[in-house]
Parts: structure tokens; sequence; C-alpha cells
């Protein structure tokens, strides 16, 4: 009947933290907003290997055996998996600005599309879904395809939630969705150029978990030094001393060691014999990092953690955050009013979002842990007033709403298109029989 719970399946891989934290807030957002109304499946895990494996497929066939025989690649013994991509930046960039070109990621798609046509059909029968939300910028295409040849195009709504806030990939377009939300105006600018319509963007913002937006709400200015407080005995770290965040997105990557041991001296005042900061560092995924960090010796308080889960809170009880440029760590961090120093970025998708902190004045970029280390140290003694004033500039940058007004948005799709019967989805004949 028309009263029947909506269910909504979300595509999104686990590669980093950022697109798991995307699926995670719009799923909160849902609950939040709708309660029972809308039933959010669990994210579709499983197609993270199967999109990766095609990425591998994509490069050691497709860039070892076209490309390679003009360029001389050196693709050969290529390690087969996205963290060592990560590792090895600039092949990522390769496969990044390689596969940028329609034609190109028209044929990548294409073989692709034998790869996991299959598994997004099985998802679609499994869950039925009313709604589909993409978190993630190879899964549009495949997807709309299988719903197309299911003639399920009308019935199910599609949507795209683009993860990077400025310089994003071409795949995140598809004008076949009902609607893609970008992040900023400049993602809204490129899916104008690539052939998406006025009516079909929406700018609102990166989608955050509602754990950060709602206890933005309780901060009363009045009672800001309470609340920090009570957040600084719960994490148990010192209540009076200025602290600084150190992360490197989900994994743990980037320049996160050598800036620990930079801050490690900067932030002890020789002449005092004392402390003039803490440091926080999270590593996320990395746990050699863990491992390494806790086996050196510290003048200054450290705290050294792994994956957390309440990022709200360690945020929440920090003066400023070093990381490198990931889009979903930068809006935590804005709705937090952190300061930012950036101090890396993935090329390709995370270049932009160095220009998106630095231009509005929350935050400096320097690759340099030395520069980075003395800047904190100033900030935490001699120069408060320009911390205090990025800390102004990052709020001001800040969406905390963007997730509840993405769910609002796709809710009125929703009650436009009115209830889909389940019997649309017995299927004709097998997309993977097509092919
Ligand atoms: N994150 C987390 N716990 C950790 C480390 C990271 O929840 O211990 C979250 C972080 O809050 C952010 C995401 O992981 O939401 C990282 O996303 P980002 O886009 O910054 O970088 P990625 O890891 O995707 O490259």
């Amino acid at each position: 009947g028309a009263d029947r719970t909506k269910n909504v399946l979300i595509l999104m891989s686990d590669t980093g933290g950022g697109h798991r934290a995307s699926a995670e807030a719009i799923r909160d957002a849902f609950r939040l907003e709708f309660g029972d109304e809308y039933q959010v499946v669990d994210p579709f895990l499983d197609l993270v290997l199967i999109v990766f494996l095609c990425l591998d497929h994509f490069l050691s066939v497709f860039v070892k055996d076209v490309w390679k025989e003009y360029a001389g690649w050196p693709l050969n013994d290529m390690e087969r998996s996205y963290k060592f991509m990560v590792k090895h930046v600039q092949l990522w960039n390769l496969a990044f600005h390689s596969t940028s070109p329609r034609w190109i990621h028209s044929c990548y798609l294409a073989a692709m599309a034998a790869f996991y046509a299959k598994e997004v059909e099985a998802g679609l029968m499994e869950y039925k879904p009313d709604i589909i939300i993409s978190v993630h910028p190879l899964m549009q295409h495949i997807p709309l395809w299988v719903l197309k040849w299911q003639g399920l195009q009308k019935k199910v709504i599609f949507v795209t939630v683009i993860t990077d806030l400025n310089t994003c990939h071409r795949t995140w377009f598809n004008p076949g969705v009902n609607r893609c939300y970008c992040p900023s105006e400049e993602v809204a600018k490129r899916a104008l150029l690539d052939g998406l319509e006025e009516s079909q963007t929406r700018v609102f913002g990166l989608p955050i978990r509602p754990s950060f937006c709602r206890s933005v709400l309780s901060k009363v200015p009045s009672q800001g030094r309470d609340f920090l407080d009570d957040l600084r005995v719960e994490l148990e770290i010192d209540p009076a001393l200025p602290a600084v965040l150190l992360m490197g997105g989900g994994e743990g990557m980037g320049p996160v060691k050598k800036t620990a041991k930079a801050l490690g001296e900067s932030l002890f005042d020789e002449e005092l014999g004392k402390p003039i900061g803490q440091l926080i560092v999270i590593c996320g995924r990395n746990k050699d990092l863990v491992s390494t960090l806790e086996s050196l010796e510290w003048k200054i308080p450290v705290k050294i953690r792994g994956f957390e889960t309440q990022m709200e809170k360690w945020m929440g009880a920090c003066d400023c955050i070093i990381t490198k440029a990931g889009p979903g760590t930068i809006a935590e961090a804005l709705i937090k009013g952190l300061p930012i120093i950036l101090n890396d970025y993935l090329p390709g998708q995370e270049k932009g979002n160095v220009p998106y902190v630095v231009d509005s004045g929350a935050g400096v970029f320097t690759r340099s842990p030395k520069e980075t280390a003395k800047l904190v140290a100033e900030w935490f003694s001699t120069k408060t007033d320009e911390l205090k004033r990025m800390s102004e500039n990052a709020l001001k940058l800040a969406q905390p709403d963007a997730v509840f007004d993405i769910v609002k948005d796709i809710h009125e799709l929703s009650c436009q298109r009115g209830p889909v019967s389940s019997s649309s989805f017995v299927f004709t004949s097998s997309f993977s029989s097509l092919i």
C-alpha cells in the first residue's frame, strides 16, 4: 500500500573514510527526520572489491597494453590495491586524469559493466529499493543501465551525492539521475558543463554525520567553556593546554609521523621548561603508525589513537587541526570551527580542496612539518588572534545542515513519485545474460 516503508539503498565503497562517513550521515539523517518511513539498507559493501578489481583491470589491461606501448609507463609490477595507489599518488593521478576524457571512461565503464552489473542486479532484487543513493564516483553508470534495462528507470529514484568539495572526477556526473547533490557551486558548475540540467542539481554542502551538526546546536557560546571542559574530561586530555589534532583521513595517510615529532619539539617551551600545547594524533586504520608513535618519547602531553568512531568529540575538544585535504575531514573541521593546516592532498580529486580552505581564510597549506609545527606554536602563544579569526572563517564556511537538506529533498522527490509496487522487481530478463 501507499504507506509502506520505502527502501533506500546506498551505493558506496569502503576506501578511505570519506564515502562511508557520507553514507552513514545520510542513513542517520533519514532516521532522525523520518523515523520508520524509510528503511536505509546497509551500504553495499561488497561492491568496492569489484569496483577496484575493475579499476586494476583497467589499469593493468587498458593502460598497460594500450598506453604503455606508447609511453612506456612501468605498470608491470603494480600491486593491486587502492592503498598502493594512495601511497603512490602519481599512479593515482595518472588513473584519475587518463580516465577523464569521456571516450576513455565510457570504454572503461563498459568493461566494468561485465564485472559488476550482476552484483548490482542481485542487490536490486534483494533490497527492492525505492530510492538509490550513490556516494561513489564509479556507481552511477552501471546501476542506471541496469535500471533502464529492467524498465525500472521511471519507478526507482536515483540520486548522486558528490563527496568531493571542488575538483571532482567526471564519472560522478550522469544526466540520467533524478538529482545530483553538489557540495559547492564549483562542483555544480562542472555538473552543468557535463550535461546535467540545472533542475537536476542542488547545492547543499557535503553530508556530514548528524552527530556533528546536532552538537553544534548545543554549543551555546556562553556555555562553550563548560562544554569543552566536559569533553576533555571524558576524553582524558589536559583540561587547560591548547590542543592540536593531527590526522590523515581514514587510512592515516600523509606526513603524520614527521609532523608529530616536529610538534613534540615546537610545543615545548625550553625556557620555561614546560609545554605550551598538547598533541592528539588520530591514526585511523593505520596500525603501524600507532605503534611507531607509541614507541617515541614525548616532552609534551600526547594522545595517540587508532580509528575513532566519535570524531565530533575529538574535534570539539581541540583548537586546530592538521590533516591531508580529505573532503570529509575538512567539512567536519569547518563545522567545529577548527582552523585547518592542510599538509597533503591526493592529486586529482583532493587538490581543489586546498584553495577551498585557504582562499576563505579558514586555514593554510604547507607540506613542511617544521613550518606546520612552528605555525601551531605561534597560534598557541603569540598569534592567538590569528587562530581566532581563522576559526570564525571556518564556521562561516561550514554547512552543518547539508545532510538534512539532502534527505528532505529526496523525500520530496519520493512523495512526488508515489510508492513502487514490489512486483516491479520481478525482472524480465537477467542483465547478465545480455552481455
Ligand atoms: N574518520 C573517522 N575515524 C578515524 C579517522 C577518520 O571517523 O579514526 C573519518 C573522518 O571523520 C572523516 C573520514 O573518516 O569523516 C575521512 O574522510 P576524508 O574525506 O577526510 O578522507 P579519506 O579517508 O576518505 O581519504
